[in-house]
């Protein structure tokens, strides 16, 4: 017999989210996650408009805000020396009228513990996931890799644009393609009285700089496959390249002094032919990996949890068979994943391509940047995209009314609490 209503591969955005609704619908539920805690560089730090508004129909909201985040508003493109404003959120219809930066282990700390309410839910950290368990041709849990077994009525990969386990259940992909990689690193910044993200176009350059505050978490875009020549080059050619590129950050491009500062995020974009099979369903990245375009995967991500909740939840909490309800996860999920991957697409194809690989000169500003400077109207599209994506959820899976005030103790060998 099945120990788990619900298992999810990936403590990530769409892994805890999921396990939080699963769990708040009164389903048995553990989350597995490879690593030892949250704390990783690499994470995005967005969260979204949309994903704020999930949090107020749960009414979690005011409690989320009261964590230290920043607030972006707005957003900018320097190119050719000048500043030309592309997204304006505040027209937006819903009540938060920005993006919320908040680094991401304290987004998913905070899901975590919410979800850890539910007496139902438990998050296990350092449980790697390496096979698939199987009941004929069903899919009847996971395999750890000490060897543990873990059963469950349905399984949830949320495990990434790396999974594991979309690879185990041989489920077809197909593959967008993506012409670049990123190099993410630090630079010290002045703390400014607002937001200032934005983009810098140079000669051949793309870099991406988000105003965390009192630093620059920068995303230098490189052709795929370039970064082997960039480090062998060395550090001080990468330092003019990058004052070069974004003169905004000569003065303090001298603060990288080790590669180590220098991560190389892989950027894929693909998408899955069918994200289920009996007994499985893949969401997030695990189902369709996004490039960092627009920075919205994380968007995604959890718009396909709560997707899957409102359509499976109650079901699976009152014991029926979900087999034949995770095709309509898909269904429900496909036509906005098709719209924002093609958008990425065509930025890649269009924009990075050009600028990046063939490393095309912009002398002056392109005439869809002029656009946005002459109509601040059209300002409200990328702001539409970005902030509450194509498609939005909202919270229809059941509350079983099981939350505790105090948070219960874990069971042996899971760990509620990241930190
Ligand atoms: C360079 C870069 C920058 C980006 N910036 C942004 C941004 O600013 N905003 C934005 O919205 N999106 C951004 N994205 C996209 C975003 O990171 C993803 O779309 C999003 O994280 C997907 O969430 P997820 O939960 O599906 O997967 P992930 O966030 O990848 O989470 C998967 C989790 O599963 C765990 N895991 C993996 N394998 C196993 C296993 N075998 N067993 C157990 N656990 C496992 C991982 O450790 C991880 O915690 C960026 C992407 C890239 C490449």
């Amino acid at each position: 017999m099945a120990e788990f209503d619900l298992v999810i591969a990936g403590g990530g955005p769409a892994g805890v989210m999921a396990g939080l609704l699963f769990a708040r619908a009164g389903c048995k539920v553990v989350v597995l996650e490879k690593h030892a805690d949250f704390f990783r560089d690499f994470r995005g730090d967005t969260v979204h408009p949309s994903t704020l508004e999930l949090l107020r129909e749960l009414g979690l909201l005011g409690e989320f805000l009261k964590r230290p985040h920043d607030e972006i508003r707005k957003l900018t493109a320097r190119v050719a020396d000048r500043e030309i404003p592309i997204a304006d959120l505040s027209h937006l219809p819903v009540a938060t009228k920005f993006v919320a930066l908040m680094p991401q282990w304290d987004f998913l700390d905070f899901l975590a513990q919410e979800a850890s309410h539910y007496p139902t839910f438990a998050l296990r950290m350092q449980a790697e996931v390496v096979d698939l368990l199987f009941d004929g041709d069903r899919i009847a849990g996971v395999g750890l890799k000490d060897g543990e077994e873990v059963r469950a009525r349905l399984t949830i990969a949320a495990d990434g644009r790396s999974s594991i386990l979309r690879e185990k259940a041989k489920l077809p992909k197909t593959d967008l393609g993506a012409p670049i990689d990123v190099l993410w690193f630090r630079l010290p910044k002045e703390k400014t009285p607002t937001n200032i993200t934005g983009g810098t176009f140079g000669a051949g350059t793309f870099v991406v700089e988000i105003d965390r505050g009192d630093y620059w978490q920068c995303a230098y875009v490189v052709p795929k496959g370039a970064a082997d020549d960039i480090r062998a080059a060395g550090l001080d050619k990468f330092r003019t390249d990058l004052a070069r590129a974004a003169p905004e950050l000569a003065t303090v491009v001298g603060t990288l002094t080790d590669w180590d500062q220098v991560k190389l995020l892989s950027v894929s974009l693909d998408r899955l032919d069918r994200w289920w099979r009996p007994g499985l369903l893949a969401i997030g990245d695990a189902a369709h990996a996004m490039s960092p375009v627009g920075g919205v995967g994380i968007n995604l991500a959890i718009q396909d949890a709560v997707a899957a909740a409102n359509i499976l939840a109650g079901p699976l909490a009152h014991g029926e068979d979900v087999d034949p309800l995770l095709a309509k996860v898909q269904q429900r999920r496909l036509f906005p994943t098709r719209v924002i991957q093609a958008a990425q697409k065509a930025v890649h194809d269009r924009v990075l391509t050009p600028l990046v690989v063939r490393k095309a000169v912009l002398s002056k500003v392109p005439w869809p940047l002029r656009l946005f400077e002459l109509f601040p109207v059209l300002r409200r599209i990328p702001a539409r995209l970005v902030g509450l994506g194509v498609r939005r959820e909202h919270i229809h899976s059941p509350d079983a009314g099981l939350r505790q005030a105090e948070i219960p103790r874990p069971p042996r060998g899971s760990s509620r609490s990241p930190r």
